[in-house]
């Protein structure tokens, strides 16, 4: 129960989800409803969120602020035993610059816990109505991006992490197509009949879906006009709506005997 992660003079930080405000946890949804501190990522976090605060709730929006500044907001509600909620977009583990507050929370004796949210990446496959993971496809989830002010480690150039194939979910990167492409193509692994699907938006009311391959993909985002807030997925498994299933999984299938059915 969120009564016993939430308390006074300490930290949570809480995955707000995707965007539609009922993709967060209960649990996050009852720490945000017993807070008396709230700092959200203001980019990316759904307002109507906000309205779950109780009255009095201290609510700031993080977005035009420095490291500094959210630490300040974060150390002075803990010091004035306050229950604070830190509330990031998404899963805070991925691209949330968390370990940095907790780092800075440790070095002031604050504790914190972390509520996980769902990453636009699930987002994105619900929207698509699609799986991520297919026998026979692909069994693997890559989660990257591509460099941008931020540098990406040399070993993880996408051009590197497509030569594995798989299923690539890219963040950030919706702003850059023409070199995603160029990147993934260079792999060796994906063509230019590679699907792709770029996802804006995805559980917000304004979503929207586009879907092409590696050699028209670049394209279709540029006319669609999607420079941003974009969830970019690539590899074979998308061609299953479409073409159909190769291989069905072992998991149902009635001639596999696992720890939960006989054969
Ligand atoms: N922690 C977040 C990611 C933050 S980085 C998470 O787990 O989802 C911000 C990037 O995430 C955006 O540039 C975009 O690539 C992606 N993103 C976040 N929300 C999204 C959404 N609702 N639809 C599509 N992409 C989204």
């Amino acid at each position: 129960m969120a009564e016993a992660i939430l308390k006074a003079g300490q930290v949570l930080f809480v995955g707000a989800g995707p965007g539609d405000p009922e993709l967060i946890t209960v649990k996050g949804l009852k720490a945000l409803q017993q807070a008396d501190v709230v700092v959200y990522a203001g980019s990316l976090v759904n307002p109507a969120l906000l309205e779950e605060c109780q009255a009095g709730c201290e609510i700031h929006d993080s977005a035009p602020l420095d490291l500094e500044k959210v630490l300040a907001l974060l150390v002075a509600g803990c010091r004035a035993k306050k229950k604070v909620v830190r509330l990031h977009t998404g899963d805070p583990s991925l691209y949330g610059a968390i370990q940095e507050q907790m780092e800075a929370l440790d070095a002031a004796g604050i504790g914190y816990a972390v509520i996980p949210g769902v990453t636009a990446t699930f987002a994105a496959a619900a929207s698509l109505k699609q799986e991520l993971t297919l026998p026979g496809v692909s069994q693997t989830l890559c989660l990257t991006r591509l460099a941008g002010r931020t540098p990406v480690p040399d070993p993880e150039q996408l051009q590197r992490l497509a030569a594995n194939g798989g299923t690539l979910c890219l963040y950030l990167s919706v702003g850059m197509m023409a070199k995603l492409v160029a990147e993934l193509l260079a792999g060796g692994v994906f063509t230019e009949q590679t699907p792709v699907a770029v996802v804006y938006r995805a559980s917000w009311p304004d979503e929207r879906t586009v879907e092409g391959t590696l050699a028209d993909i670049a394209e279709k985002v540029a006319s669609a006009g999607i420079t941003r807030q974009a969830l970019i997925l690539v590899g074979e498994v998308l061609n299953a709506r479409s073409k159909g299933v190769p291989e069905k999984s072992k998991l149902y299938a009635s001639d596999f005997t696992h720890g939960y059915r006989k054969a």
